[in-house]
């Protein structure tokens, strides 16, 4: 058995929908928009969520949670022809306004293009336009209030039981599974009880809360909407990014334990006003009743989460988080998982009578792009929190931002590469470091980029290969 778990060329192949229901667990974005590619090409699909239905409950009880879309999750969307229903609900963001203690807040753009703009979009607003679709193409059944209970691989059978636990069993056949039920995915339980493999669960030992910036008193916004906000403050950080309403979701990241600047530490609204009016006062300012919103929230937590094994020849296969779950400092694990649907379509078209060379070259292709992004992830969140005011940082972004001036068909910038093309994470990580090295070099003992030898920088740069086409 290669190292995905591939057992395609050893088990008969077979067409999607061949033998049997084909069956979505988990209707968040991923599941979603995999149900509507799959109904696309004219498959009758049955999509299964535990939750109750986003579009006709308040889930999230009145707070707004977003998070920001890029190019590998609009490319989909565009492939699809949603991306014009989607357009009016996205707020675009051209930088980070990073907001440092007694100073004026400073704009640092996310690329030198008018396009390079990440968008801050409801969870929930986003998911109730893919299920609309997926529903709209009539080949999609959605059943809500289902949890998967258990996965039996053998005889192709789920059991689902509503929220409580002695509501009635369901029992439902399937031909070919599709897991996308999330980080916790119980269809990633049953397939790595049955092939093995590496599991990795890494926890991060920082957790969040979510917290609102409600609108100003006569609407409208408090601060930009068109930036992310940042408060770094080394080990911590606050991030806040605009609901087209004019609220904001903020989100503190703070380690989980030990000091007293930890959640541990946070039990009292006393504690939490006084580490906001120390660390964060012009946050005081903008949310009211911060205590109350603080205790109204749980604390998440964050983990890296995920598999080698994707798929169990042709008739279970992962995706979305339940495949990789990665942590959220580069804004890009639901963008991950869009970008996978769509890759996954395209090995689906490309071997219309053979699922399980799909669901293989889906695997190999996408298993190092994710152990990439979750790495890259982890590193975004040091930049994020202390980097961004870094003066040697700063000196090399500017550098990096001259030399993409200069030579665009051969330096693009590592958050470039990653949020607005659809490169391969892992090309974005050797592209990286291969420019990393060349800055390394350049920057030497210089305080400005002025005092840099561009000439040489030529020189090195030519050694580069060509930036790729993408998408
Ligand atoms: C704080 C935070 C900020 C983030 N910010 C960003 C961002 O800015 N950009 C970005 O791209 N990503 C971001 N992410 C990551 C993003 O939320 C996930 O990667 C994305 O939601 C994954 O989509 P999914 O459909 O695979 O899984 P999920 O969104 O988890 O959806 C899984 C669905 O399956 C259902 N389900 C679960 N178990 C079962 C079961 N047993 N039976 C039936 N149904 C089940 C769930 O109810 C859910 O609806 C962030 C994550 C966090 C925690």
């Amino acid at each position: 058995m290669t190292a995905d778990g591939d057992l395609a060329g050893l088990t008969p192949t077979k067409s999607l929908g061949d033998d049997g229901p084909i069956v979505v667990v988990g209707a968040g974005p991923v599941g979603s928009l995999l149900a509507l590619y799959l109904a696309r090409r004219g498959h009758r699909v049955e999509l299964f969520e535990s939750r109750p239905d986003l579009r006709r409950t308040d889930i999230a009880a009145g707070r707004s949670i977003n998070l920001a879309l890029a190019t590998r999750g609009i490319v989909p969307l565009r492939d699809l022809g949603l991306f014009e229903t989607v357009e009016p609900i996205l707020v675009p963001m051209a930088g980070r306004m990073v907001h440092q203690p007694g100073e004026e807040p400073t704009l640092q753009p996310y690329g030198l293009g008018a396009d390079d703009v990440i968008h801050s979009v409801s969870r929930t607003d986003l998911n109730a336009i893919l299920l609309d679709a997926a529903e709209a193409t009539g080949n999609v059944e959605i059943r809500f209030d289902l949890r998967c209970r258990a996965v039996d691989l053998e005889a192709k059978t789920l059991t689902f039981t509503g929220a409580a636990d002695d509501d009635a069993v369901v029992t439902v056949d399937y031909g070919t599974l599709f897991g996308c039920d999330g980080a916790n995915s119980a269809v990633a339980e049953a397939l790595r009880n049955d092939l093995g493999g590496h599991h990795r669960n890494e926890p991060l030992d920082h957790g969040y809360k979510e917290l609102t910036i409600p609108p100003a008193s006569g609407g409208g916004f408090r601060i930009d909407p068109n930036a992310l906000h940042i408060w770094p403050r080394g080990e911590f950080m606050v991030i806040a990014l605009a609901n087209p309403e004019g609220d904001f979701t903020v989100t503190l990241f703070l380690p989980m334990k030990g000091s007293e600047t930890s959640f541990e530490a946070l039990t009292s609204a006393e504690a939490v006003e006084t580490f906001f009016d120390r660390e964060f006062p012009e946050i005081v300012e903008l949310i009211p009743n911060l205590a109350d919103d603080f205790f109204d929230g749980p604390t998440g937590e964050l983990a890296t989460i995920g598999t080698d094994r994707w798929h169990r020849g042709d008739e279970a296969l992962l995706v979305g988080d339940a495949a990789y779950a990665i942590v959220p400092f580069h804004g890009q694990g639901m963008n991950l998982g869009m970008e996978s649907v769509r890759i996954l379509d395209r090995f689906v078209g490309e071997h219309p009578d053979d699922l399980g060379l799909a669901f293989t070259r889906f695997t190999t292709d996408r298993l190092p792009d994710a152990r990439a992004i979750a790495k890259m992830a982890i590193d975004n969140y040091v930049e994020m929190r202390a980097g961004v005011v870094d003066p040697q940082y700063l000196l090399k972004r500017e550098l990096a931002l001259e030399l993409e001036r200069r030579f665009p068909d051969k330096i693009a910038a590592r958050y470039g590469m990653v949020m607005f093309t659809t490169m391969h994470y892992a090309e974005v990580v050797k592209r990286h470091h291969r420019q990393q090295a060349i800055l390394d070099e350049l920057v030497g003992e210089a305080t400005s980029v002025d005092q840099v030898d561009l000439d040489r920088a030529a020189a090195l740069v030519d050694r580069l290969a060509p930036l790729p086409a993408w998408t």
